[in-house]
């Protein structure tokens, strides 16, 4: 069977992470369950991820990537947030014309895609890069506000431009009443496949899967390995989040005060520029924390699937974007919700109030990119929800307790036997007789 999945190209080449490091997982997966799968996408995306491939295909593994255009550059991808797809349209209808696939798996951005895809008859499975409660509230607000203009209840509706096929990176076992409600009541034909980081198993794919670190990794857990087990809390807001410089100060007074050890990861938070050495921590905080080993500002891209897999790591500030959650969870870390935009509201309600592996920090403004123009959450804030997951309390336990026993369901999941491994076999049984 040939699987193929169209990369997400549109983003600024330093962001994205989030669609693109689980887009490339998932095709490694099925290419572990014997679908030949070629990843799409354009030259200067394929080299960040290329690594983690050739080692795939070292072992045997039938998976390739191809890339469509040489005419998409460096510069075209740090010019602006979007580029021009359609270049990209002639490329993509030449190789599907001479490769037709049995099926394409297309990031829901990527709709210039569909046309073509849907043109030549190939099957085409939307990512959504996210889990099914989200789904279900979104689907459900849709409803809602579509049902406000109908002129009776019994009215049949359309909800436009909604794909009838997805394919999920969540795990059956982590929300089944979502899982059911979407497929039984919403009506969506969705394979729950994920968690698809477990994919990487060897130090150097979980190095190298997404970008290449930018600060020398056996520092960080060099550092990490002379702190207690669960006594560190990993701070990271993902790869495009940006916040302002006052907020970013009231991070560091806030894990100042808690007086908990931490990794902190700068990469890219402050508003429009990398958090290079400018003067944006409050004064002497990262030589204090040097001095007395209690924190460690990071740089760059972290190796997170490393950090948050050691034995000290023991709590993790996520702003809930879907993969940073479901990799606290696969590390059976209890986390602390900062959600700043999109669906990171419906999955901080997912950890904290279904599952109860977290604490909510207490962000509130919705979907304001403006990193200016967003509700501080006060140092106060920072102090009591990292102490709530880091100190030692009967809530803090049974927090951790449960997230353990949810990381042990997600690597079931993906054994042999499991319900992502089977849905994964379902799948592509389902698309062969179409030969
Ligand atoms: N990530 C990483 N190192 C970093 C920042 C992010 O490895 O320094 C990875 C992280 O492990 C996750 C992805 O980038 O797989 C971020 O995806 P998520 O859905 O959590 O958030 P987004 O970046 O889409 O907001």
């Amino acid at each position: 069977e040939r699987f193929y999945v169209l990369m997400k190209t549109l983003i600024k080449k330093e962001g994205g992470g989030g669609h693109q490091i689980p887009m490339i997982d998932t095709a490694r997966v099925f290419a572990a369950h014997g679908a030949t799968s070629t990843i799409l996408t354009t030259p200067s995306i394929a080299l960040q991820f290329q690594k983690p491939i050739i080692r795939d295909q070292q072992s045997g593994l039938p998976i390739t990537i191809h890339t469509l255009s040489t005419d998409i550059t460096d510069t075209d991808m740090s010019a602006g947030p979007m580029i021009d797809t359609s270049v990209l349209l002639e490329p993509l209808r030449l190789f599907l014309l001479q490769n037709r696939p049995d099926c394409i798996v297309v990031d829901m951005f990527h709709r210039w895609a569909g046309d073509v895809i849907d043109e030549l008859e190939i099957p085409r499975i939307v990512f959504t890069g996210n889990g099914c409660f989200p789904r279900c509230v979104v689907e459900n607000i849709r409803k809602h506000v579509v049902l406000q203009n109908l002129s009776s209840d019994s009215e049949p509706f359309l909800v436009p431009d909604l794909p009838d096929r997805i394919e999920l990176t969540s795990f059956y076992d982590l929300e089944p009443a979502y899982a059911d409600y979407m497929r039984n009541v919403l009506g969506k034909r969705a394979w729950l496949v994920g968690p698809v980081s477990l994919c990487n198993r060897s130090v150097a794919d979980k190095t190298e899967r997404g970008k290449q670190p930018t600060m020398d990794e056996q520092n960080c857990l060099n550092w990490l390995n002379s702190k207690k087990p669960n006594s560190v809390l990993y701070v990271s807001f993902g790869s495009v989040a940006h916040l302002s410089q006052e907020q970013l100060k009231e991070i560091a007074y806030g894990l100042e005060a808690s007086e908990q050890p931490f990794i902190w990861v700068v990469g890219k938070v402050l508003n429009g520029e990398t958090c290079g050495e400018k003067n944006w921590l409050p004064d002497g905080f990262e030589q204090r924390m040097k001095e007395t080993e209690k924190g460690l500002v990071f740089r760059g891209w972290a190796p997170q699937l490393l950090i948050l897999e050691h034995g000290a790591v023991g709590g993790f500030v996520t702003h809930c974007g879907w993969n940073s959650t479901l990799e606290g969870v696969c590390a059976g870390v209890p986390m602390i919700t900062w959600p700043l935009s999109a669906e990171q509201f419906s999955n901080e309600k997912l950890i904290t109030d279904v599952l109860g592996i977290g604490v909510q920090v207490g962000s509130r403004e919705w979907a304001s990119w403006d990193a200016e123009r967003k509700e501080l959450v006060g140092r106060e804030k920072v102090e009591l929800a990292v102490k709530k997951v880091m100190v030692e309390s009967e809530e803090a336990e049974e927090m951790r307790r449960r997230v353990k026993v949810i990381a042990g369901n997600a690597r079931r999941a993906v054994e042999e036997g499991g319900t992502s491994y089977g849905d994964i076999d379902d799948l592509i049984q389902e698309l062969k007789p179409r030969r």
